[in-house]
Formats: C-alpha cells, sequence, structure tokens
C-alpha cells in the first residue's frame, strides 16, 4: 500500500511536469529525477506464465525469465530481454535458414571519421557472428571508409549519398529496392554513432524489430515524447502510442522497411510542405509508423543503451553502446 502511493505521488508529480513541459528539462539538468523512474513498474507479460510465446528464431521463450520487466506486449509480441531467449537455438536456426543479414549505416561528415571504425570493428566481433551479413555503408566518401578485416561470409558495400541528405531512410529506399534488397533477407538499420559491447544475434531479427528506447522504456505512456501536433503526419492523439521507439535501431524484412521508409517520407514530405518539422524528426514518424503497423519484435534497451543512465538491475547484459552526444563538434 504505501508502495502504490509512494508511486501514484510520482506519478501525479510527473503528469505535472509534463503538463508544463518540465520533466524532460529536468531529466536533462537532474540525473536524479531519473532514478526514479526505476520505481515505476513496467507491466507485467499477461502470457508470462504460459508457454507459448514462441519466436521464430530462438523457439520457445521464457518471458518469466526478467520478472521485474515487460517480456511482451498486449498484440504478442516478444520483447527480447537477455535470458528469455536460447541463444544456440537463435543461432542454429538462422544458419539452418541460410540467412543473409544486412546491415545497413549512414556515415556521413565527420561521423565517419569519428565512429565508423570502431563501429564495424566491434560489429565483426559481436553483430550476427556465424551467419552471412553484408554492411551497407551509406556515406559522401566513398574512398575515405576504413579498411577494416572481416571475416569468412562478411562483405562490406559502400552506397553513395549526397552529403546534405541527414533524413536516412530518403537515402536507403533506392538501396532496398536494388542489390541490398536482393542479397539479405534481413537487415537492420544502426545509427553509426555507437559500438556492439555483447552478442547481438538472429534473436534480433523478425519480419519487424522496433527498439525500446533507454530514456523512455519506464515512462508511463502519456508521457511519451510522441508527437502530439495534430497538423503533423507523425502526430499521435491522446490516448495513442504503445512505446517509444529509438530510431537508432530498427529493422525487418526488405519489404517491410520499404513500407516504412516510404509511410516516413511520404510523412517527412507532407510536414515539409506544411512548414513543419515533427518534435524528433525521422523519429517521431517512425513512431507513428509502428503505432500504425506493429512491430513483429521489440527489442530491450539491453540492445541500444546509453551508459549516462548508469547501472540498472534488469540491463544485465548491454549489447550495443551510445556514444555520447557530441552535436556542436560533429554537425554543422
Ligand atoms: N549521421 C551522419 N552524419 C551526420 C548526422 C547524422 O552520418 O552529420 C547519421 C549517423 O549514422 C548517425 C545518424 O545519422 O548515427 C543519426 O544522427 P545522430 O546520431 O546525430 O542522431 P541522434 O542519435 O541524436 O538521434
Ligand atoms: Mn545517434
Amino acid at each position: 500500500i504505501i508502495k502504490t502511493s509512494v508511486l501514484s505521488t510520482l506519478l501525479t508529480w510527473l503528469l505535472l511536469l509534463e503538463k508544463f513541459n518540465l520533466y524532460s528539462w529536468l531529466t536533462l539538468y537532474f540525473y536524479w529525477v531519473m532514478h526514479l523512474e526505476v520505481l515505476l513498474p513496467m507491466g507485467v507479460c499477461p502470457l508470462a506464465r504460459m508457454p507459448l510465446l514462441r519466436d521464430n528464431f530462438s523457439g520457445p521463450l521464457d518471458p518469466g525469465a526478467q520478472p521485474e520487466v515487460l517480456t511482451c506486449t498486449s498484440w504478442g509480441a516478444p520483447i527480447i530481454w537477455d535470458g528469455t531467449f536460447d541463444p544456440d537455438v537463435a543461432q542454429q536456426e538462422a544458419v539452418q535458414r541460410n540467412l543473409t543479414v544486412g546491415l545497413t549505416v549512414f556515415a556521413v561528415g565527420r561521423y565517419l571519421e569519428k565512429y565508423l571504425e570502431r563501429f564495424l570493428e566491434t560489429a565483426e566481433q559481436h553483430f550476427m557472428v556465424g551467419q552471412r551479413v553484408v554492411y551497407y555503408v551509406f556515406t559522401e566518401r566513398p574512398a575515405a571508409v576504413p579498411r577494416v578485416p572481416l571475416g569468412p561470409g562478411r562483405r562490406l558495400r559502400v552506397e553513395r549519398v549526397a552529403r546534405e541528405r541527414r533524413w536516412q531512410d530518403l537515402s536507403m529506399a533506392p538501396a532496398l529496392g536494388g542489390r541490398l534488397g536482393r542479397e539479405a533477407r534481413f537487415v537492420l538499420c544502426i545509427d553509426v554513432d555507437q559500438h556492439f559491447s555483447g552478442a547481438f544475434g538472429p534473436e534480433a531479427l523478425a519480419e519487424s524489430v522496433a527498439q525500446l528506447h533507454a530514456w523512455h522504456y519506464r515512462w508511463p505512456r502519456r508521457l511519451l515524447p510522441f508527437e502530439r501536433d495534430a497538423r503533423s503526419a507523425a502526430a499521435l492523439g491522446p490516448g495513442e502510442g504503445d512505446f517509444y521507439y529509438h530510431a537508432a535501431v530498427f529493422g525487418g524484412s526488405v519489404a517491410a522497411l520499404r513500407r516504412l521508409t516510404a509511410h516516413c517520407a511520404r510523412g517527412l514530405r507532407r510536414d515539409r510542405a506544411r512548414g513543419l518539422e515533427a518534435r524528433w524528426h525521422d523519429e517521431s514518424h517512425l513512431n507513428k509508423f509502428f503505432w500504425l503497423h506493429k512491430p513483429a519484435k521489440l527489442l530491450s534497451p539491453e540492445f541500444c543503451w546509453s551508459p549516462e543512465i548508469g547501472r540498472r538491475a534488469e540491463i544485465r547484459r548491454p549489447r550495443l553502446l551510445r556514444a555520447p552526444k557530441e552535436y556542436a563538434l560533429l554537425r554543422s
């Protein structure tokens, strides 16, 4: 009872703060506010006690392996946490299917020198080890792409894009329709300003895959930073939105990604024509897409963790770590 009343007080405060648009501000400047988040329950997978939850790569899942976090969604998609799947089964399954997995990454401007080499080197150690992998690096300077030694069955392709293309998916669409689309069965699209730190295997593959945002996975739904301006194509109404997904990691089959990129490109074009820009740009449109078309699988924040958040009991094995932000230095 005490815990419930503490939580409801906390929630009331959070809602009040959100009313005045203060919550993001507070978490930015007062680090400790974030630590209170861990008191908010994430919810429990209704299927946790039923051995029904399956994953087309790792077979039967154990949604009860992490009882303190949500391990499935209301529409029955698994949320992949460490311990809920068997990595060996996932590995064998992927080998049996003889898959080629694509990994797309943009490295434009200073991001190339700053991040790409470590990104690729650590991907060689941790990303889909034992599978056939094709890296697709999108850059305006193909000659500057570092020559990272690749393991057997792994290759790197470089695609030239115009420098000013901030919106990645616009430039990814032709690739999906071309060689990338022919070569890869599944594709993961990942930001370059991070490095792999643990096994990121076929358990992360599905028809469509969304990443729970490390900064928001414990926030109450109505506080999530969706676009709320009804004029924007990315707008979600009150009560809409399941989770806040991070645009730094998403993926799926080539067909699903073509639908996603087309949706986001259309939304961005429509907004621009009206002189609008969604709150979190492409990420807002991605969140709208996944609200309308539920992802088949969600990745826990272990798959894209921000070390600034500090230690969390449920983050046992981070697989990808984000670099600290250095916008002033890197952009422009
Ligand atoms: N990016 C890039 N050059 C830039 C800006 C962005 O290559 O000048 C690519 C890069 O892959 C980066 C991604 O776009 O990881 C998203 O940009 P950023 O990481 O700055 O956005 P945020 O993580 O803040 O959403
Ligand atoms: Mn990033």
